[in-house]
């Protein structure tokens, strides 16, 4: 995605098991690696995850 990856698009490097399919890559965004996993943040489930992420991005638009 060379002119970035919007919030709420999905992000053309996963895969089908929601998987990062360049991880470890040196081509992966740096700022992917710069976002470790936290329980605050992936919760317990990926519905929480995703409410979290949906809380943030309505937090931080424009
Ligand atoms: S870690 Fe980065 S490159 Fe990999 S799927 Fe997620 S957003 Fe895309």
């Amino acid at each position: 995605m060379p002119d970035g990856k919007p919030a709420g698009v999905r992000c053309i490097q996963l895969d089908d098991d929601l998987r990062c399919k360049i991880f470890g890559h040196p081509d992966r965004p740096e700022v992917c690696g710069s976002l470790p996993p936290s329980e605050d943040m992936c919760g317990e489930s990926r519905e929480q995850a995703m409410r979290w992420l949906g809380w943030m991005e309505e937090q931080t638009a424009p």
